[in-house]
Protein backbone atom coordinates (compact mmCIF):
# COMPACT_ATOMS: atom_id res chain seq x y z
CA UNK A 1 0.00 0.00 0.00
CA UNK A 2 1.21 3.42 -0.78
CA UNK A 3 2.28 5.54 2.22
CA UNK A 4 2.04 8.91 2.52
CA UNK A 5 5.53 8.87 4.43
CA UNK A 6 6.99 7.87 1.70
CA UNK A 7 5.55 10.30 -0.63
CA UNK A 8 5.78 13.06 1.29
CA UNK A 9 9.69 12.39 1.64
CA UNK A 10 10.37 12.12 -2.29
CA UNK A 11 7.95 14.85 -3.59
CA UNK A 12 9.07 17.99 -1.55
CA UNK A 13 12.35 16.75 -2.76
CA UNK A 14 12.47 16.73 -6.37
CA UNK A 15 9.04 16.63 -7.70
CA UNK A 16 5.60 18.64 -7.65
CA UNK A 17 2.57 17.31 -7.57
CA UNK A 18 -0.18 18.46 -10.22
CA UNK A 19 -3.27 17.10 -9.58
CA UNK A 20 -6.96 18.30 -11.27
CA UNK A 21 -10.16 17.04 -10.12
CA UNK A 22 -13.70 15.90 -12.02
CA UNK A 23 -16.43 15.61 -9.94
CA UNK A 24 -19.84 14.49 -10.86
CA UNK A 25 -22.44 14.98 -8.62
CA UNK A 26 -26.21 13.98 -8.87
CA UNK A 27 -28.77 16.60 -9.19
CA UNK A 28 -31.39 15.60 -6.62
CA UNK A 29 -35.06 16.05 -9.20
CA UNK A 30 -37.54 13.73 -9.48
CA UNK A 31 -37.33 13.10 -13.27
CA UNK A 32 -34.70 12.87 -15.63
CA UNK A 33 -33.19 15.78 -17.31
CA UNK A 34 -34.26 15.04 -20.97
CA UNK A 35 -37.52 13.25 -20.00
CA UNK A 36 -40.21 12.79 -17.09
CA UNK A 37 -38.98 9.40 -16.28
CA UNK A 38 -38.26 8.67 -12.47
CA UNK A 39 -34.69 9.16 -10.68
CA UNK A 40 -35.41 7.26 -7.94
CA UNK A 41 -32.75 4.88 -6.34
CA UNK A 42 -32.79 1.51 -6.17
CA UNK A 43 -36.02 0.63 -8.09
CA UNK A 44 -36.10 -2.51 -10.11
CA UNK A 45 -34.00 -2.61 -13.24
CA UNK A 46 -35.46 -1.13 -15.83
CA UNK A 47 -38.46 0.26 -14.70
CA UNK A 48 -37.64 3.94 -15.14
CA UNK A 49 -37.16 4.31 -18.94
CA UNK A 50 -38.82 5.74 -22.08
CA UNK A 51 -38.33 6.10 -25.88
CA UNK A 52 -36.12 9.30 -25.15
CA UNK A 53 -33.79 7.82 -22.16
CA UNK A 54 -33.60 4.63 -24.34
CA UNK A 55 -32.43 6.30 -27.21
CA UNK A 56 -35.11 5.35 -29.67
CA UNK A 57 -34.92 6.68 -33.06
CA UNK A 58 -37.34 10.13 -33.19
CA UNK A 59 -37.72 10.65 -29.23
CA UNK A 60 -36.89 13.71 -28.09
CA UNK A 61 -35.35 15.21 -25.22
CA UNK A 62 -37.10 18.04 -23.35
CA UNK A 63 -34.79 20.41 -20.96
CA UNK A 64 -35.96 20.00 -17.29
CA UNK A 65 -36.13 23.39 -15.80
CA UNK A 66 -35.52 21.88 -12.17
CA UNK A 67 -31.68 20.58 -13.36
CA UNK A 68 -30.82 23.83 -15.08
CA UNK A 69 -32.12 25.45 -11.58
CA UNK A 70 -30.00 23.19 -9.49
CA UNK A 71 -26.60 23.21 -11.10
CA UNK A 72 -27.07 27.09 -11.02
CA UNK A 73 -27.34 27.11 -7.69
CA UNK A 74 -24.24 24.81 -7.35
CA UNK A 75 -22.49 26.67 -9.64
CA UNK A 76 -23.29 29.98 -7.91
CA UNK A 77 -22.22 28.87 -4.42
CA UNK A 78 -19.29 27.26 -5.92
CA UNK A 79 -18.18 31.27 -7.05
CA UNK A 80 -18.78 30.56 -11.14
CA UNK A 81 -20.37 33.00 -13.33
CA UNK A 82 -23.55 31.53 -15.03
CA UNK A 83 -23.07 32.41 -18.67
CA UNK A 84 -26.64 33.52 -20.11
CA UNK A 85 -26.45 30.85 -23.09
CA UNK A 86 -24.88 27.82 -23.20
CA UNK A 87 -24.91 24.91 -25.71
CA UNK A 88 -25.64 21.00 -25.42
CA UNK A 89 -23.18 19.05 -27.45
CA UNK A 90 -23.24 15.33 -28.42
CA UNK A 91 -20.13 13.54 -27.15
CA UNK A 92 -20.20 10.17 -29.23
CA UNK A 93 -18.80 7.35 -27.58
CA UNK A 94 -19.81 3.20 -27.54
CA UNK A 95 -20.61 1.77 -24.48
CA UNK A 96 -23.20 -0.95 -23.62
CA UNK A 97 -24.66 1.29 -20.88
CA UNK A 98 -24.94 4.34 -23.42
CA UNK A 99 -27.92 3.02 -25.62
CA UNK A 100 -28.15 6.05 -27.64
CA UNK A 101 -24.34 6.13 -28.45
CA UNK A 102 -23.85 9.27 -27.27
CA UNK A 103 -24.24 11.25 -24.29
CA UNK A 104 -25.76 14.90 -24.18
CA UNK A 105 -23.53 17.23 -22.43
CA UNK A 106 -22.01 20.46 -22.52
CA UNK A 107 -18.59 21.17 -24.30
CA UNK A 108 -17.32 25.09 -25.13
CA UNK A 109 -19.85 26.83 -23.90
CA UNK A 110 -20.69 25.41 -20.11
CA UNK A 111 -23.13 26.12 -18.29
CA UNK A 112 -20.99 27.98 -15.87
CA UNK A 113 -17.24 28.86 -15.62
CA UNK A 114 -14.91 30.48 -13.72
CA UNK A 115 -15.10 29.58 -9.91
CA UNK A 116 -13.14 28.84 -6.91
CA UNK A 117 -13.18 27.07 -3.76
CA UNK A 118 -10.85 27.99 -1.20
CA UNK A 119 -9.58 25.71 1.46
CA UNK A 120 -7.90 25.66 4.62
CA UNK A 121 -4.44 24.52 4.81
CA UNK A 122 -1.22 24.45 7.32
CA UNK A 123 0.22 27.58 5.29
CA UNK A 124 -2.91 29.29 5.66
CA UNK A 125 -6.13 29.69 2.57
CA UNK A 126 -5.59 28.49 -0.45
CA UNK A 127 -7.57 29.34 -3.90
CA UNK A 128 -8.72 25.94 -5.68
CA UNK A 129 -9.93 27.04 -9.46
CA UNK A 130 -13.24 25.80 -10.76
CA UNK A 131 -12.74 25.35 -14.49
CA UNK A 132 -16.67 25.06 -15.08
CA UNK A 133 -19.91 23.38 -14.03
CA UNK A 134 -21.88 21.79 -16.57
CA UNK A 135 -25.14 19.68 -17.50
CA UNK A 136 -24.94 16.30 -18.89
CA UNK A 137 -26.81 13.62 -18.56
CA UNK A 138 -25.65 9.99 -17.14
CA UNK A 139 -25.19 6.71 -18.23
CA UNK A 140 -26.51 3.26 -17.29
CA UNK A 141 -25.18 0.71 -15.25
CA UNK A 142 -23.31 -2.43 -15.78
CA UNK A 143 -24.19 -5.35 -13.17
CA UNK A 144 -21.74 -7.94 -12.88
CA UNK A 145 -23.79 -9.74 -9.94
CA UNK A 146 -26.85 -10.49 -8.03
CA UNK A 147 -28.92 -12.27 -11.42
CA UNK A 148 -29.38 -15.65 -12.74
CA UNK A 149 -26.44 -16.15 -14.92
CA UNK A 150 -24.59 -13.67 -13.87
CA UNK A 151 -21.18 -15.42 -14.32
CA UNK A 152 -21.45 -15.82 -17.87
CA UNK A 153 -23.12 -12.49 -18.55
CA UNK A 154 -23.12 -8.88 -17.88
CA UNK A 155 -26.67 -7.22 -17.36
CA UNK A 156 -27.65 -3.39 -17.96
CA UNK A 157 -29.64 -1.36 -15.48
CA UNK A 158 -30.62 1.63 -17.39
CA UNK A 159 -32.59 2.97 -14.73
CA UNK A 160 -29.89 5.84 -14.33
CA UNK A 161 -29.83 7.19 -18.04
CA UNK A 162 -30.78 10.64 -18.33
CA UNK A 163 -30.27 11.24 -14.55
CA UNK A 164 -28.92 15.09 -14.12
CA UNK A 165 -25.37 15.22 -13.46
CA UNK A 166 -23.89 18.52 -13.14
CA UNK A 167 -19.97 18.03 -14.03
CA UNK A 168 -17.32 20.55 -11.86
CA UNK A 169 -14.05 20.53 -13.46
CA UNK A 170 -11.51 21.92 -11.39
CA UNK A 171 -8.38 23.93 -12.71
CA UNK A 172 -4.64 21.62 -11.80
CA UNK A 173 -4.10 24.13 -8.87
CA UNK A 174 -3.38 21.37 -6.37
CA UNK A 175 0.01 20.20 -5.31
CA UNK A 176 -0.76 17.47 -2.59
CA UNK A 177 -3.30 14.36 -1.94
CA UNK A 178 -4.52 16.58 0.93
CA UNK A 179 -4.90 19.65 -0.82
CA UNK A 180 -7.16 17.42 -3.01
CA UNK A 181 -8.83 15.62 0.16
CA UNK A 182 -9.72 19.16 1.11
CA UNK A 183 -10.97 20.46 -1.88
CA UNK A 184 -13.23 17.82 -1.89
CA UNK A 185 -14.60 17.69 1.65
CA UNK A 186 -15.20 21.62 1.04
CA UNK A 187 -17.02 21.05 -2.55
CA UNK A 188 -19.32 18.30 -0.91
CA UNK A 189 -19.60 20.94 2.11
CA UNK A 190 -20.98 23.58 -0.20
CA UNK A 191 -23.41 21.38 -2.50
CA UNK A 192 -24.92 19.76 0.28
CA UNK A 193 -25.65 23.54 1.77
CA UNK A 194 -27.62 24.22 -1.60
CA UNK A 195 -29.32 20.93 -0.90
CA UNK A 196 -28.96 20.22 -5.05
CA UNK A 197 -27.66 16.48 -4.54
CA UNK A 198 -27.74 13.95 -1.53
CA UNK A 199 -23.56 13.70 -2.28
CA UNK A 200 -24.00 9.90 -1.64
CA UNK A 201 -21.06 8.52 -2.81
CA UNK A 202 -22.64 4.91 -2.20
CA UNK A 203 -25.19 5.60 -4.90
CA UNK A 204 -23.02 7.05 -7.13
CA UNK A 205 -24.27 10.63 -6.53
CA UNK A 206 -21.20 11.99 -6.07
CA UNK A 207 -18.06 10.26 -8.30
CA UNK A 208 -14.73 11.61 -8.70
CA UNK A 209 -12.08 11.33 -11.50
CA UNK A 210 -8.31 12.35 -10.27
CA UNK A 211 -5.93 13.46 -12.92
CA UNK A 212 -2.54 13.66 -11.46
CA UNK A 213 1.21 14.74 -12.83
CA UNK A 214 4.62 15.48 -11.43
CA UNK A 215 7.13 17.67 -12.82
CA UNK A 216 10.30 18.44 -11.40
CA UNK A 217 10.41 21.17 -8.82
CA UNK A 218 10.55 25.04 -10.57
CA UNK A 219 10.10 23.24 -13.72
CA UNK A 220 6.99 25.66 -15.56
CA UNK A 221 4.89 23.26 -17.95
CA UNK A 222 3.19 20.41 -16.57
CA UNK A 223 3.85 16.94 -16.94
CA UNK A 224 1.68 14.25 -18.50
CA UNK A 225 -1.18 13.03 -16.55
CA UNK A 226 -2.79 10.00 -15.95
CA UNK A 227 -6.32 9.83 -14.98
CA UNK A 228 -7.65 7.38 -11.84
CA UNK A 229 -11.86 6.89 -12.43
CA UNK A 230 -14.05 5.31 -9.65
CA UNK A 231 -12.82 5.89 -6.71
CA UNK A 232 -15.57 5.65 -4.14
CA UNK A 233 -14.86 7.12 -1.20
CA UNK A 234 -12.37 10.24 -0.59
CA UNK A 235 -9.86 8.62 1.84
CA UNK A 236 -9.14 6.28 -1.47
CA UNK A 237 -8.84 9.31 -3.50
CA UNK A 238 -6.17 10.40 -1.11
CA UNK A 239 -4.74 6.83 -1.36
CA UNK A 240 -4.81 6.65 -5.03
CA UNK A 241 -2.91 10.01 -5.51
CA UNK A 242 0.17 8.83 -3.11
CA UNK A 243 0.33 5.74 -5.06
CA UNK A 244 0.24 7.57 -8.91
CA UNK A 245 2.61 10.19 -7.53
CA UNK A 246 5.05 7.33 -6.24
CA UNK A 247 4.36 5.40 -9.34
CA UNK A 248 5.06 8.54 -11.43
CA UNK A 249 8.40 9.69 -9.66
CA UNK A 250 9.25 5.74 -9.78
CA UNK A 251 8.79 6.08 -14.06
CA UNK A 252 10.49 9.30 -14.79
CA UNK A 253 13.40 8.24 -12.40
CA UNK A 254 13.73 4.94 -14.12
CA UNK A 255 14.10 7.00 -17.46
CA UNK A 256 11.13 5.99 -19.11
CA UNK A 257 7.90 8.37 -19.90
CA UNK A 258 4.85 8.45 -18.31
CA UNK A 259 1.74 7.29 -20.93
CA UNK A 260 -1.29 9.17 -20.58
CA UNK A 261 -4.17 6.80 -19.63
CA UNK A 262 -6.93 6.48 -17.92
CA UNK A 263 -6.62 3.80 -14.24
CA UNK A 264 -8.61 2.47 -11.97
CA UNK A 265 -7.74 2.19 -8.39
CA UNK A 266 -8.14 -0.88 -6.72
CA UNK A 267 -8.60 -0.10 -3.28
CA UNK A 268 -7.70 -3.88 -1.83
CA UNK A 269 -5.04 -4.11 -3.16
CA UNK A 270 -3.90 -0.23 -2.51
CA UNK A 271 -2.87 0.47 -5.90
CA UNK A 272 -3.91 1.68 -9.90
CA UNK A 273 -4.27 -0.85 -12.73
CA UNK A 274 -4.16 0.50 -16.63
CA UNK A 275 -7.83 0.40 -17.79
CA UNK A 276 -7.18 2.13 -21.01
CA UNK A 277 -5.66 5.06 -23.08
CA UNK A 278 -6.47 7.84 -22.72
CA UNK A 279 -9.47 9.27 -25.25
CA UNK A 280 -8.74 12.86 -26.68
CA UNK A 281 -11.39 15.06 -26.91
CA UNK A 282 -11.61 14.97 -30.87
CA UNK A 283 -11.82 11.12 -30.23
CA UNK A 284 -15.76 12.13 -29.16
CA UNK A 285 -16.58 14.32 -31.83
CA UNK A 286 -18.10 16.23 -30.35
CA UNK A 287 -20.54 18.80 -31.97
CA UNK A 288 -24.14 20.77 -30.94
CA UNK A 289 -26.95 18.64 -29.73
CA UNK A 290 -29.09 19.62 -32.72
CA UNK A 291 -32.61 18.47 -30.91
CA UNK A 292 -32.23 21.12 -27.78
CA UNK A 293 -31.73 24.69 -28.44
CA UNK A 294 -28.94 26.89 -26.93
CA UNK A 295 -29.65 26.98 -22.70
CA UNK A 296 -30.75 30.52 -22.15
CA UNK A 297 -30.31 31.70 -18.17
CA UNK A 298 -31.13 35.12 -18.32
CA UNK A 299 -30.11 37.43 -15.53
CA UNK A 300 -33.53 37.98 -14.37
CA UNK A 301 -33.66 34.26 -14.01
CA UNK A 302 -29.94 34.21 -12.80
CA UNK A 303 -31.78 36.63 -10.01
CA UNK A 304 -34.23 34.13 -9.20
CA UNK A 305 -31.83 31.24 -8.61
CA UNK A 306 -29.18 34.00 -6.40
CA UNK A 307 -32.43 34.60 -4.18
CA UNK A 308 -32.13 31.04 -3.06
CA UNK A 309 -28.62 30.59 -2.33
CA UNK A 310 -28.15 29.96 1.14
CA UNK A 311 -25.91 31.04 3.43
CA UNK A 312 -22.52 29.16 3.04
CA UNK A 313 -20.63 26.94 5.63
CA UNK A 314 -17.56 29.06 5.72
CA UNK A 315 -19.73 32.61 6.27
CA UNK A 316 -22.04 30.69 8.65
CA UNK A 317 -19.15 29.60 10.58
CA UNK A 318 -17.56 33.19 10.80
CA UNK A 319 -20.97 35.05 11.58
CA UNK A 320 -21.89 31.93 14.23
CA UNK A 321 -18.08 32.74 16.11
CA UNK A 322 -19.38 36.40 16.50
CA UNK A 323 -22.64 35.91 17.11
CA UNK A 324 -22.68 32.98 19.94
CA UNK A 325 -19.13 33.34 21.24
CA UNK A 326 -17.92 30.04 20.30
CA UNK A 327 -14.48 28.78 18.72
CA UNK A 328 -13.28 27.77 15.45
CA UNK A 329 -13.45 24.46 16.26
CA UNK A 330 -17.04 24.41 17.66
CA UNK A 331 -18.41 26.29 14.52
CA UNK A 332 -16.82 23.80 12.29
CA UNK A 333 -18.16 21.23 13.83
CA UNK A 334 -21.99 22.38 14.68
CA UNK A 335 -21.65 23.31 10.56
CA UNK A 336 -21.15 19.92 9.59
CA UNK A 337 -24.04 19.75 8.02
CA UNK A 338 -26.97 22.42 7.35
CA UNK A 339 -29.37 20.05 10.01
CA UNK A 340 -27.15 20.05 12.51
CA UNK A 341 -26.26 24.49 12.24
CA UNK A 342 -29.99 24.79 11.84
CA UNK A 343 -30.38 22.80 15.23
CA UNK A 344 -28.06 24.03 16.81
CA UNK A 345 -28.60 27.67 16.55
CA UNK A 346 -32.25 27.41 17.00
CA UNK A 347 -31.09 26.12 20.93
CA UNK A 348 -28.86 28.43 21.05
CA UNK A 349 -31.04 31.64 20.34
CA UNK A 350 -33.08 29.90 23.01
CA UNK A 351 -31.12 29.28 25.72
CA UNK A 352 -29.41 32.10 28.43
CA UNK A 353 -25.56 30.94 27.31
CA UNK A 354 -24.89 30.27 24.03
CA UNK A 355 -21.84 28.87 24.38
CA UNK A 356 -22.90 26.33 26.91
CA UNK A 357 -25.11 24.99 24.47
CA UNK A 358 -22.70 24.63 21.70
CA UNK A 359 -20.42 22.30 24.53
CA UNK A 360 -23.74 20.25 25.17
CA UNK A 361 -24.51 19.78 21.59
CA UNK A 362 -21.04 18.65 20.68
CA UNK A 363 -20.13 16.42 24.10
CA UNK A 364 -23.30 15.39 25.36
CA UNK A 365 -25.56 15.02 22.88
CA UNK A 366 -23.70 14.48 19.59
CA UNK A 367 -21.73 12.12 21.78
CA UNK A 368 -24.60 9.94 22.87
CA UNK A 369 -25.79 9.75 19.23
CA UNK A 370 -22.73 8.46 17.77
CA UNK A 371 -22.49 5.88 20.33
CA UNK A 372 -25.61 4.54 19.07
CA UNK A 373 -25.00 5.19 15.50
CA UNK A 374 -27.95 7.17 15.25
CA UNK A 375 -28.69 10.41 13.16
CA UNK A 376 -29.15 14.31 14.29
CA UNK A 377 -33.15 13.46 13.10
CA UNK A 378 -33.43 10.09 15.27
CA UNK A 379 -32.20 12.32 18.68
CA UNK A 380 -34.91 11.62 21.59
CA UNK A 381 -33.65 15.16 22.69
CA UNK A 382 -35.13 17.67 20.68
CA UNK A 383 -33.27 21.31 20.38
CA UNK A 384 -35.66 22.78 22.67
CA UNK A 385 -34.75 20.37 25.91
CA UNK A 386 -31.06 21.72 24.75
CA UNK A 387 -32.14 24.53 25.76
CA UNK A 388 -33.64 23.78 28.99
CA UNK A 389 -31.19 21.86 30.01
CA UNK A 390 -28.80 24.05 29.42
CA UNK A 391 -30.59 26.95 31.40
CA UNK A 392 -30.82 24.64 34.36
CA UNK A 393 -27.36 23.97 34.72
CA UNK A 394 -26.43 27.46 34.39
CA UNK A 395 -28.77 28.52 37.02
CA UNK A 396 -27.57 26.26 39.42
CA UNK A 397 -31.02 24.36 39.45
CA UNK A 398 -29.14 20.91 38.19
CA UNK A 399 -25.48 19.82 38.19
CA UNK A 400 -23.55 18.64 35.05
CA UNK A 401 -23.71 15.36 36.43
CA UNK A 402 -27.42 15.27 37.14
CA UNK A 403 -27.66 16.62 32.77
CA UNK A 404 -25.20 13.42 31.96
CA UNK A 405 -27.86 11.69 34.04
CA UNK A 406 -31.17 12.93 32.56
CA UNK A 407 -29.61 12.76 29.03
CA UNK A 408 -28.62 9.18 29.61
CA UNK A 409 -32.67 8.27 31.04
CA UNK A 410 -33.82 10.23 27.65
CA UNK A 411 -31.95 7.56 24.98
CA UNK A 412 -32.48 4.75 27.43
CA UNK A 413 -36.12 5.93 27.01
CA UNK A 414 -36.16 7.78 23.70
CA UNK A 415 -37.89 10.41 25.44
CA UNK A 416 -37.40 14.10 25.56
CA UNK A 417 -35.58 16.03 28.08
CA UNK A 418 -38.28 17.74 29.83
CA UNK A 419 -40.57 14.83 29.39
CA UNK A 420 -37.45 13.15 31.98
CA UNK A 421 -37.30 15.99 33.54
CA UNK A 422 -41.14 15.84 35.06
CA UNK A 423 -41.01 12.12 34.93
CA UNK A 424 -37.82 11.95 37.56
CA UNK A 425 -39.68 14.73 39.17
CA UNK A 426 -37.44 17.94 38.75
CA UNK A 427 -34.46 16.81 40.55
CA UNK A 428 -32.96 19.32 42.04
CA UNK A 429 -28.87 19.47 42.69
CA UNK A 430 -28.67 19.76 46.57
CA UNK A 431 -28.78 23.91 48.18
CA UNK A 432 -27.55 22.13 51.25
CA UNK A 433 -23.85 23.35 52.03
CA UNK A 434 -22.75 21.78 55.54
CA UNK A 435 -20.85 18.49 53.05
CA UNK A 436 -19.18 21.49 51.00
CA UNK A 437 -18.08 22.99 54.12
CA UNK A 438 -16.56 20.17 55.39
CA UNK A 439 -14.84 19.34 51.82
CA UNK A 440 -13.62 22.62 52.17
CA UNK A 441 -12.29 22.70 55.92
CA UNK A 442 -10.66 19.53 55.03
CA UNK A 443 -8.80 20.91 51.98
CA UNK A 444 -7.81 24.00 53.40
CA UNK A 445 -5.99 22.10 56.30
CA UNK A 446 -4.30 20.09 53.78
CA UNK A 447 -3.04 23.25 52.00
CA UNK A 448 -1.76 25.54 54.45
CA UNK A 449 1.08 27.11 52.30
CA UNK A 450 -1.52 27.69 49.51
CA UNK A 451 -4.01 29.30 52.42
CA UNK A 452 -0.83 31.51 53.50
CA UNK A 453 0.07 32.50 49.92
CA UNK A 454 -4.13 33.45 49.43
CA UNK A 455 -4.45 34.89 52.98
CA UNK A 456 -0.84 37.19 51.49
CA UNK A 457 -3.26 38.59 49.04
CA UNK A 458 -2.41 35.84 46.20
CA UNK A 459 -6.44 35.73 45.67
CA UNK A 460 -5.74 33.89 42.50
CA UNK A 461 -5.47 30.93 44.50
CA UNK A 462 -8.89 30.67 45.37
CA UNK A 463 -9.37 28.81 41.81
CA UNK A 464 -7.40 25.91 43.09
CA UNK A 465 -9.26 25.29 46.28
CA UNK A 466 -11.90 25.74 44.57
CA UNK A 467 -10.77 22.98 41.85
CA UNK A 468 -9.55 20.51 44.78
CA UNK A 469 -13.31 21.27 46.67
CA UNK A 470 -14.91 20.09 42.98
CA UNK A 471 -12.42 17.31 42.14
CA UNK A 472 -13.30 16.33 45.60
CA UNK A 473 -16.84 16.06 45.36
CA UNK A 474 -16.15 13.94 41.64
CA UNK A 475 -17.55 16.98 39.93
CA UNK A 476 -21.06 16.52 41.44
CA UNK A 477 -20.64 19.88 43.48
CA UNK A 478 -22.21 23.59 41.67
CA UNK A 479 -19.02 25.41 40.69
CA UNK A 480 -20.73 28.63 42.14
CA UNK A 481 -21.31 27.11 45.79
CA UNK A 482 -18.21 26.06 46.01
CA UNK A 483 -16.24 28.94 45.47
CA UNK A 484 -19.00 31.02 47.65
CA UNK A 485 -18.29 28.34 50.49
CA UNK A 486 -14.30 28.17 50.12
CA UNK A 487 -14.38 32.07 50.03
CA UNK A 488 -15.99 32.27 53.43
CA UNK A 489 -14.00 29.35 54.85
CA UNK A 490 -10.79 30.92 53.84
CA UNK A 491 -12.01 34.12 55.47
P1 LIG B 1 -8.59 16.27 -20.92
O1 LIG B 1 -8.70 16.98 -22.19
O2 LIG B 1 -7.58 15.17 -20.89
O3 LIG B 1 -9.92 15.87 -20.35
P2 LIG B 1 -8.57 18.71 -19.47
O4 LIG B 1 -7.64 19.78 -19.86
O5 LIG B 1 -9.99 18.81 -19.86
O6 LIG B 1 -7.97 17.32 -19.90
O7 LIG B 1 -8.51 18.59 -17.90
C1 LIG B 1 -9.18 17.59 -17.21
C2 LIG B 1 -8.76 17.69 -15.75
O8 LIG B 1 -7.38 17.40 -15.62
C3 LIG B 1 -8.92 19.08 -15.16
O9 LIG B 1 -9.39 18.94 -13.82
C4 LIG B 1 -7.52 19.67 -15.18
O10 LIG B 1 -7.33 20.55 -14.11
C5 LIG B 1 -6.68 18.45 -14.99
N1 LIG B 1 -5.36 18.53 -15.62
C6 LIG B 1 -5.07 18.99 -16.85
N2 LIG B 1 -3.76 18.86 -17.12
C7 LIG B 1 -3.20 18.29 -16.01
C8 LIG B 1 -1.87 17.89 -15.66
N3 LIG B 1 -0.86 18.01 -16.51
N4 LIG B 1 -1.68 17.33 -14.45
C9 LIG B 1 -2.70 17.18 -13.59
N5 LIG B 1 -3.95 17.54 -13.87
C10 LIG B 1 -4.21 18.08 -15.06
ZN1 LIG C 1 -37.09 8.35 -19.85
MG1 LIG D 1 -11.61 17.31 -20.60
Amino acid sequence: MATSAATSDAVPGKYEAVIGLEVHVQLLTESKIFCSCSTRFGDPPNTNVCPVCLGLPGALPVLNRKAVEFAALAAMALNCRVNETSIFARKNYFYPDLPKGYQISQYDKPLAEHGFIEIDMAGGKKRIGITRLHLEEDAGKSLHDGFPDAAAKTAIDLNRTGVPLAEIVSEPDMRSPEEAYQFLTRLKEIVLYTGVSDCNMEEGSLRCDANISVRPRGQKEFGTKTEVKNVNSFRFIRQALEYEIERHIGVIEGGAKITQETRLWNANEGRTYSMRSKEQAHDYRYFPEPDLPPLMVDEKRQAEIRAQLPELPEARRERMIREYVITAGDAHTLTATRALADQFESAARAAKNSKRVANLVQSELMGRLKARSLELEQSPISMAGVAASADLVESGAISGKMLKDLYDLCFERGEDFLAVYEEEGRPEQSRDTSALEKLAEEIIAANPKQVEQYRAGKTTMLGFFVGQVMKASKGQANPQMVNEVVRKKLG
